[in-house]
C-alpha cells in the first residue's frame, strides 16, 4: 500500500493533521482556553484565506514579482561526483532576502492583515526570522514589533541593523541568558496584553496548532515549483531530495512536493554539531525524546528533568532543541530518513559549493550539501539528488573567515 499517497480531502493524509492539530501523537492545541480561543481565531482565518480567490491571487502576486519566484532548480554539474549521482539545487537562496522564510513571513502578514491585526510580534534568534518579518510588514504597512535577546543582539549585528532600518520595534530582552529562549517568553507576554490587536509570527512549522500546517502551507510552494521544474529538465522524478532541518520548515515545503511519489527518498539533515557523541549539536530526530516544548509534542533533545538542552550548530538557524510534528510524524512512519552532517563536514560543503559553483551557501543550508557531497559518490550517475539550498551565506562570511582563518 502507498501510504505517502494516501488523501483526505484532497490533503496528503500524513501532512494534514486531525482537528485538535495532531500529526500521528505529534503537535497539537494549547488547552489554556484564553488562548485555545486566540488560536481558533487565527485557525479559522486561515482556512478561510486558503479558499480565498483574492488572498491566494495577491500570494500570487507577491511570490512573483516581490519575492521573485520561481526560484530556479540549477544543475550543479561541477559539484556533481563522476560517476555518481548528479546533484541539482532549488535556489531559495535567490529571494528577496536571501532564504526560504519570506515565504511564509508574507503569507502570516497578509493573513494577519485579513484578520484586522495592528501589530505584528515575533522573536528571533539570530535575526533572520526577525529581518524576514520586519521585510513583510514594512511592504504590507503594518506595526512589527521583535524580541531578541541582548546577547543575540550583540552578536549578530547586520541583521540587528537591517531591522531597524526597515523600520521595526525592536525590543532587547536583558532577562535569563538573554537569549532565544528569553525572547520567547518576553514576546509572548507582550502579546497577551493585546492579543485582539496582535498577531503572533511563529518562523517555522513548530509551536502550537494552527502554526505547523499554517508555516507548512505557506512553504509548500518550495516542493510544488521543484517538482514541475526537475521534471521538465530531466523528464523524470528525482532518487532524492534533502533539505537541512533545523525547525523544519524548509524541509517540509520541499518534501510535501513529493510526498506522494513513494520512488522518491526523502531526507532531512540535522546539525550533528561537534559530533553525535558530544553535547553540543542540535540532532533533534536522531537523539531527541517524545516529550511537550513550546506548547507542542515532539521529538527534543532534554536533559533528565525534561527541560530542553542547551544546543549547539555552526549554523544558528537550526539551533533549537525541538522540531516540527510533520517530521516526527514522517520518522515514527518510516517515511522519510534523517541523517546529520558535523560542523566540520559543513565548512568542508560551504566552501566546496562556493569554489566549484561560485554559490555561497547559508551555512543552514551547507548541512544538506554535506550530505549530498557524502552521498552522491554512493550512487549511480542516472541517480540525482535534488537539495533545497534554503539560504545564502552572506551573513555567514565574516564568522566562515575568523573560524577558518582564511
Ligand atoms: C531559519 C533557516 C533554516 C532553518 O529553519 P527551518 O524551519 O528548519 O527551515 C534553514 N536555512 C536558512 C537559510 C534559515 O534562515
Amino acid at each position: 500500500m502507498n501510504i505517502r499517497a494516501e488523501t483526505t480531502d484532497g490533503q496528503l493524509a500524513v501532512l494534514a493533521p486531525d482537528a485538535k492539530g495532531f500529526f500521528g501523537e505529534w503537535g497539537g492545541p494549547i488547552e489554556d482556553p484564553r488562548i485555545a480561543a486566540l488560536l481558533a481565531e487565527i485557525s479559522d482565518a486561515f482556512d478561510k484565506c486558503v479558499d480565498d480567490p483574492q488572498f491566494q491571487a495577491e500570494l500570487m502576486m507577491l511570490r512573483k514579482h516581490y519575492v521573485g519566484r520561481p526560484s530556479p532548480v540549477y544543475h550543479a554539474r561541477n559539484l556533481s561526483p563522476e560517476g555518481g549521482a548528479q546533484i541539482y539545487l532549488k535556489r531559495e537562496d535567490l529571494n528577496h532576502t536571501g532564504a526560504h522564510k519570506i515565504n511564509h513571513c508574507i503569507g502570516e502578514v497578509l493573513l494577519a492583515k485579513r484578520m484586522g491585526k495592528k501589530r505584528v510580534l515575533a522573536e528571533t534568534g539570530a535575526g533572520q526570522h526577525g529581518v524576514a518579518l520586519a521585510t513583510a510588514c514594512a511592504l504590507l504597512d503594518m506595526e512589527c514589533e521583535i524580541h531578541m535577546g541582548t546577547v543575540d543582539i550583540a552578536k549578530e549585528h547586520p541583521n540587528v541593523s537591517r531591522m531597524k532600518i526597515l523600520g521595526c520595534d525592536l525590543v532587547p530582552v536583558s532577562m535569563g541568558t538573554a537569549t532565544l529562549k528569553d525572547a520567547v517568553d518576553s514576546a509572548f507576554i507582550s502579546y497577551m496584553k493585546d492579543p485582539e490587536n496582535t498577531f503572533f509570527a511563529i518562523g517555522s512549522v513548530t509551536g502550537p496548532a494552527p502554526y505547523p500546517r499554517m508555516v507548512q502551507s505557506f512553504q509548500s510552494i518550495i516542493g510544488k515549483e521543484a517538482r514541475q521544474q526537475f521534471t521538465e529538465m530531466t523528464g523524470g522524478l528525482p532518487t532524492e531530495v534533502a533539505a537541512c532541518v533545523g525547525g523544519g520548515s524548509n524541509a517540509i515545503g520541499l518534501f510535501s512536493g513529493f510526498l506522494d511519489a513513494p520512488e522518491v527518498q526523502l531526507v532531512g539533515i540535522e546539525p550533528a554539531g561537534k559530533g553525535l557523541d558530544t553535547k553540543e549539536h542540535a540532532a533533534t530526530l536522531t537523539l531527541g525524546k517524545p516529550g511537550v516544548m513550546h506548547g507542542f509534542r515532539c521529538y527534543y533533545l532534554q536533559e533528565e528533568d525534561g527541560e530542553p538542552s542547551p544546543v549547539h550548530s555552526i549554523a544558528s538557524g537550526l539551533d533549537y532543541p525541538g522540531v516540527g510534528p510533520q517530521h516526527c510524524h514522517l520518522k515514527d512512519m518510516g517515511l522519510a530518513r534523517y541523517e546529520s552532517a558535523t560542523d566540520q563536514e559543513t565548512f568542508d560543503a560551504f566552501m566546496a559549493l562556493s569554489r566549484s559553483e561560485g554559490i555561497i551557501p547559508a551555512l543552514e543550508s551547507a548541512h544538506a550539501v554535506a550530505y549530498a557531497i557524502r552521498q552522491a559518490p554512493k550512487m549511480s550517475p542516472d541517480q540525482s539528488i535534488l537539495l533545497n539550498l534554503s539560504g545564502r551565506g552572506d551573513k555567514d562570511i565574516d564568522f566562515v573567515i575568523d573560524t577558518l582563518k582564511l
